[in-house]
């Protein structure tokens, strides 16, 4: 089918949450082409999913090998996978004693820490968790609700209780916030969907003292920053912070739908038989999909690959935005987590972008967010690196007038 045929069906069946536009037929490492065979540069990795790239052979093996042997069986059994899976996660969050719990996405696992956390609490009759403004924590109706960002709430309450927001990157709001039936704050270590915002190191160590002091929870929600994706197995790493728990999910399958509760001593024994269950939760199929995922990561050194890769596409970056200081105030993020920061709306340059042959993100309004995967060459930061610097040549004018800087 052509995109075409593909668009006209689509719009025939499909309820019309989305609206794309490329319709893409097939991947490989950082290349994806569509249904006409036209190749792009994926800077967008199914938004921080496949993080070793498309169809890593190491990858397309594991999943042969698995589905030929063992698909699916459930809970109710051991499935060997899965403490193996869980060990790994375990070993590499650093938490003491962890323990995980396998989902399927990233709200679902979200919506677990939030269980797990009110649980925790119950006793005390604590259950109000803190979240911040601009952060995104999924669709569900507690994951939304727990969201900092009023639009994607409208329309869909009553909304459950239990939720307060506070400032990100502003302790003193988070200890307003705070309340005898307060029991977390659930918090990402890097907001990508707010703006790729990192964490101020003050005050992520901050909230670690405040939740101690208060004698709360701090769970952070590693869907989008976790998995190697901003130069350290895990976001809150880069801080030197430990939370009680956190979520997973995008990079942990590479693709291959997988969430993960990873709870440290605190927490690793609150949920016992029978307090919580989700029948696709790590079977062996998926579990083979993220070991592989793991394995990958480990034996290619992509942590390694991200910082340096990060650093060198940062670098280029910031040429850029020096070059266009009228409309381009900076470059942020951690790793290969990165925003080219505009003054006028992103839309554009991504559109422009994708003319061009690459894929990017537009997110937040005037943010420009590059994903690509964390094994990236340099060769094909080059290249992208050459097509943004051309991109914002041929929109300079049309950007410059946008621009509210004189
Ligand atoms: C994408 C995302 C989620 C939601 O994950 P889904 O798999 O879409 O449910 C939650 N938190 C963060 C930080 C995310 O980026």
């Amino acid at each position: 089918m052509n995109t075409q045929e593909i668009a006209d069906l689509q719009k025939n069946y499909l309820i019309p949450t989305y609206a794309p536009e490329l319709a893409l037929v097939e991947g490989s490492g950082t290349s994806v082409w569509d249904a006409e065979g036209n190749e792009y540069l994926d800077f967008v990795s199914g938004i921080a999913v496949t993080n070793i790239g498309h169809c890593h052979p190491k990858m397309v093996r594991a999943v042969q090998d698995q589905v030929e042997t063992l698909v699916h069986i459930s809970n109710l059994y051991y499935n060997e996978k899965q403490p193996q899976l869980a060990k790994a996660l375990a070993e590499h969050s650093g938490l003491m004693d962890a323990k995980c719990f396998f989902c399927n996405s990233g709200a679902e696992a979200n919506e677990g820490l939030i269980k797990l956390a009110r649980l925790w609490g119950s006793d005390q009759g604590k259950f109000e968790i803190v979240t911040m403004q601009q952060s995104f924590h999924g669709r569900t109706l507690a994951t939304l609700t727990a969201t900092g960002q009023e639009k994607i709430k409208i329309g869909f309450g009553p909304l459950p209780k239990g939720f307060v927001y506070a400032n990100f990157n502003d302790l003193q709001s988070i200890e307003d916030a705070i309340t005898p039936k307060t029991v977390a704050v659930l918090v990402e270590a890097l907001q990508g969907e707010g703006g790729v915002i990192p964490a101020d190191p003050e005050f992520l160590s901050g909230l670690r003292k405040l939740c101690d002091e208060k004698g709360i929870l701090l769970l952070c929600d590693e869907v989008q920053c976790g998995m190697g994706r901003t130069g350290k197995w895990f976001g809150f790493q880069n801080y030197d912070v430990q939370p009680d728990a956190f979520s997973l999910a995008k990079g942990l399958g590479n693709g291959f739908p997988i969430g993960a509760i990873v709870a440290g001593s605190t927490l690793a024994n609150t949920f016992q038989v029978g307090h919580h269950a989700t029948t696709f939760g790590g079977t062996p199929l998926a579990c083979s999909a993220a070991l592989a995922v793991i394995e990958v990561i480990e034996d290619e050194d992509l942590i390694a690959n991200t910082t340096m890769m990060g650093a060198y596409l940062v670098e280029g970056l910031c040429e850029i935005s020096m070059k266009h200081k009228q409309w381009i105030s900076g470059v942020r993020g951690l790793g290969l987590l990165l925003g080219l920061v505009l003054d006028v709306p992103a839309l554009p340059l991504q559109k422009k972008l994708q003319e061009k042959g690459m894929l990017s993100l537009a997110t937040a309004g005037n943010v420009l967010r590059l994903l690509p995967p964390l094994n990236v060459s340099q060769k094909e930061i080059d290249q992208a690196l050459r097509l943004i610097r051309e991109t914002c040549e041929e929109l300079n004018p049309e950007m410059a007038a946008l621009s509210p800087n004189p």
